[in-house]
């Protein structure tokens, strides 16, 4: 194949337009095209189902949607979170006027060091925030322990997790709100869009509430915001529905080429063995000393063959200029974010990869094992 043709991380999966045409015209004649239409209800009850989620709420995206759980569930105060994520978790916070108190990772799965959240709760901590980052699952278990103990909220981001299970669980059974991404980068998406299961029914009525400027039988009655997934969005995710089963086995094949590929190369290490089964990232750890290359380095050499992955989550959130410093912010020592934001890299990961440049991505590795 095209040696010049650019791989880059992901692609987005796009149904058979043929798909998307009937579905549109429909939206056309019955000019029904946001509010609540029948593709946006049809969508939140097909996922509900999917995801195992009894208290599902669809979303223009899923930063919106996360803003709104934490405003749904009425937090005030501080907010223990990983600053190994995307820009989003964090300006959530701010947005519903909270504070984030950045704590360290586990260099294991790369999520919440459970270990080290007990000593920044103090008596203004309301929730902890924690991060399914590329679709590990954070300890659950124990941070659910530490937020019973403490009489405080457990919210996700699970951006990365969309049909994560945690031993055998539906991911969303963990925490009062999971949030899930589907946007375009996302391996399923509705182009832009976000859905959040909530623990509580109540917590959704009024997270539904909040997504349409408040308004309730034509009267607004709490604070709310413009956060409503429209009618083409919710077309695109129902046609994306019938072709995800088709890209989760390809990933799945990238994923077994990619484990058997590294098995023989030293200084990369892979997570496979505790990805869950999300199939959204496929992120490696460069030891430079043993592979011979730094993480950068490497990027560069990947770039001359035009293979461009991602140094996703690079700086970490709490070194953004406009964050570093921020007195109102809490932060401890952040030693292992500081170490592992250096060395990871997420490779191209998408279904389209096989016929258009695994070979290569395997090729570039080999050559250099
Ligand atoms: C993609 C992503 C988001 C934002 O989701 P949108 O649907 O794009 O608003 C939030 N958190 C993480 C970790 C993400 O990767």
């Amino acid at each position: 194949m095209d040696k010049k043709k650019k791989i880059y991380v992901t692609q987005p999966m796009l149904p058979d337009l043929n798909n998307v045409l009937p579905m549109l015209e429909d939206v056309w004649e019955s000019k029904h095209v946001t509010n609540f239409g029948p593709y946006h209800n049809k969508l939140e009850n097909e996922l509900a189902r999917l995801l195992k989620a009894d208290n599902l709420s669809l979303f223009s995206n899923g930063t919106l949607g996360l803003l709104i759980a934490l405003k749904a569930l009425d937090l005030e105060g501080e907010v223990i979170v990983t600053p190994f994520t995307f820009p989003a978790t964090i300006t959530c916070i701010e947005w519903a006027g909270l504070t984030p108190v950045f704590c360290d990772i586990d260099e294991k799965t790369l999520c919440l060091n459970p270990d080290l959240i007990e000593e920044l709760i103090t008596d203004k901590t309301c929730a902890i925030l924690g991060v399914h980052v590329y679709g590990i699952i954070c300890d659950v278990e124990r941070i659910s322990e530490i937020a019973n103990k403490h009489n405080i909220k457990v919210i996700y981001d699970g951006a990365h997790a969309f049909m994560s299970t945690y031993k055998g669980q539906p991911v969303s059974d963990y925490g009062d709100a999971t949030m899930f991404s589907l946007h375009a980068t996302k391996l399923f998406n509705s182009i832009e869009g976000g859905a959040v299961s909530f623990k509580s029914p109540e917590v959704k009525t009024t997270a539904d509430l909040m997504k349409n400027f408040g308004i309730n039988a034509g009267v607004p009655e709490i604070t709310g915001i413009n956060a409503k997934m429209n009618e083409i969005s919710s077309a695109i995710g129902l046609a994306n529905l019938n072709i995800l089963k088709q890209e989760r086995e390809k990933r799945e094949y990238i994923k077994n080429t990619y484990d058997s590929l590294f098995a023989h190369i030293k200084g990369v290490k892979t997570y496979s063995h505790i990805l869950s089964d999300s199939l959204q990232y496929y992120p490696i750890s460069i030891d430079a000393s043993l592979f011979g290359l730094s993480r950068d380095k490497l990027m560069t050499e990947m770039g001359k063959h035009n293979i461009f992955p991602r140094k996703y989550f690079y700086p970490a959130c709490h070194r953004y200029p406009y964050l570093k410093n921020r007195k109102d912010i809490i932060r401890m020592d952040l030693p292992i974010v500081e170490k592992v934001e250096q060395n990871i890299l997420c490779l191209p990961f998408y279904g389209g990869l096989i016929e258009n440049g695994l070979d290569r991505v395997v090729e570039f590795f080999s050559n250099r094992g």
